[in-house]
């Protein structure tokens, strides 16, 4: 996992379908296979426990009237120069129709991943998801249930809200299905691609097993999973008609020799986006590893102009939203004015306000350009792993079998059922109230998780105190440096968000370096 060479040197021949696969999902224009039989009566399967896989939309409601929704995921380790993409990505985007900024699921590789990232993607509004400590295929439970607890640990995400599932290389069989399932912690699994021409099914629960070929993986055994919503990738499709690749896609079918220009990229992704929304309105998707677009730019000026275009041509009728939003909205789905107002859309606006304390969560609470200054602490395992972290370095690498190591410091965790609005700090083992800019919808309750044998019990989010009075300049959360973080002051960013200059630089060069071969 660590030569750069690891980036595209797992190919796997599947030799029942004739398929190659290249890392994940990168097919090489292969036809699918055959689905399997499915069947499922919706008299029987009925939401919010089960859900068919079908075409139209849920609720009966006219594709011609909803949200035409996109998400857009990231896979494997966050670090600096996965932020660095996400910052190039969005820069200058307007929020989505309700007022709440895009949102984008990151599906979470521990190895190589600096947490303090992780947390300030997470304040910002997107999803964080499971994708194995050490990037692991047909996943162990062990590698999913550590990636899972490493990540509530040290990027203090409540465990309520970590409920998705990716399995690396997109490979996985019944026994790594039965994996997940039996953690009991999981709301869906996002690993089957499927060809959207010839089905192009919305997410669906797996009671009745897979609704489409198993092209990346094996679907043996019964493969019935009550409740647990497979949400598929949709794969593009190229102006000849031939399907392009689940994740990363070429703009040149079979090839990417030269890599694909940015006008190639935006055509292929512009055609998909019209087959879809004068189609039936099933979610489009867009399925990233941030190193490709690092190592090819032409692809990121193909993405950021396709992103660009969705919002000047279409900025009523689309919704950019993570997996959690998508699944919120099929359970309560709505028409398009009614959407916009919709806490199944909803969100928490980053807590960025003068009167606001900071507190360490990646955002500029206070509102002055500087972001968590003297919080955030980097931990060094030299050779390979560094990261910062705002919940106290561990003693070791967190990893499969011990996933929270013994912590240095007194940085309480986070709560299992979050903070509801406020936000968590962790030097005071509190939720802190927060001043929050504009009206957004706030988002849904919480997701519904299928019974499993280690079922988790979310809970209800801790009571937040009253206002407390403003801290005395020096004390943790209102700069200064007391608290071992080696953080350099952010007072010229412009960019309130970007914590760049805010996080590690001492070990950003390393970071980097490994990073984006993290695959
Ligand atoms: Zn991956």
């Amino acid at each position: 996992m660590v030569s750069s060479s690891a980036t595209f040197c797992a190919f796997v021949l599947l030799a029942s379908t004739g398929v190659a696969l290249a890392q994940e999902g990168t097919t090489t224009g292969v036809a699918p296979v055959v689905p399997v039989a499915y069947s499922c009566d919706p008299n029987v399967c009925k939401a919010p426990a089960c859900m068919c896989a079908s075409k139209l939309p849920p609720g009966g409601l006219d594709p011609k009237k909803i949200p035409q929704f996109i998400t857009l995921t990231f896979d494997d380790a966050v670090n600096l120069p996965l932020w660095q993409v996400i910052q190039n990505l969005t820069a200058g985007w307007k929020p989505n129709p309700n007022g709440c900024p895009h949102s984008s699921t990151f599906f979470v590789s521990n190895q190589y991943t600096d947490y303090s990232y992780v947390t300030a993607l997470h304040s910002l509004g997107h999803e964080i998801a499971i994708h194995t400590v050490n990037h692991v295929g047909n996943s162990p439970a062990a590698e999913i249930k550590a990636s899972q607890e490493a990540l509530n640990a040290f990027a203090g995400i409540p465990m309520n809200q970590l409920l998705g599932f990716r399995h690396p290389f997109l490979a996985f069989n019944g026994q790594s299905f039965n994996n997940l399932a039996g953690l009991g912690t999981f709301l869906y699994d996002s690993s089957m691609p499927e060809d959207s021409v010839a089905s192009g099914f919305w997410p669906y629960t797996l009671d009745n097993g897979p609704a489409v070929g198993c092209v990346s993986g094996t679907c043996d055994g019964p493969f019935r999973y009550p409740g647990l919503w497979e949400i598929p990738l949709n794969t593009l499709v190229n102006a000849d008609g031939s399907e392009n690749s689940p994740m990363d896609p070429n703009a040149v079918k079979g090839g990417t020799v030269g890599g694909p220009t940015a006008d190639e990229i935006f055509e292929l992704l512009k055609s998909n986006f019209e087959r879809h929304f004068n189609g039936d309105r099933v979610p489009l998707g867009i399925y990233l590893h941030a190193a490709t677009q690092v190592t090819l730019p032409a692809r990121l000026e193909g993405f950021t102009r396709f992103l660009k275009w969705t919002q000047d041509n279409h900025y009523e009728e689309v919704y950019w939203v993570n997996n959690q939003q998508l699944l919120s909205w099929m359970l309560n789905p709505t028409d398009l004015p009614t959407s916009k107002g919709s806490p199944t859309l909803g969100c928490n606006l980053p807590a960025k306000d003068t009167s606001n304390p900071e507190i360490c969560d990646g955002i500029d609470n206070k509102g002055d350009g500087q972001i968590d200054v003297g919080l955030v602490e980097n931990c060094a395992f030299p050779p390979l792993t560094y990261f910062s972290t705002c919940y106290g370095c561990p003693s070791k690498v967190p990893n499969v079998t011990e996933a929270v190591p013994t912590r240095a410091g007194n940085r309480a965790l986070v709560p299992a059922a979050g903070c509801g609005a406020g936000v968590w700090d962790p030097t005071k083992a509190t939720c802190v109230p927060v001043k929050r800019p504009g009206t957004a919808p706030t988002p849904a309750a919480n997701l519904p998780i299928p019974a499993g044998p280690g079922k988790f019990t979310p809970g209800t989010a801790p009571v937040i105190p009253p206002p407390a009075p403003a801290p005395a300049p020096g004390t943790p959360g209102t700069g200064g440096s007391a608290n071992g973080g080696g953080n350099s002051n952010n007072s010229s960013a412009n960019n309130a968000d970007s914590v760049t200059s805010a996080f590690s630089t001492l070990f950003a060069a390393v970071i980097g370096a490994v990073a984006a071969f993290g695959l």
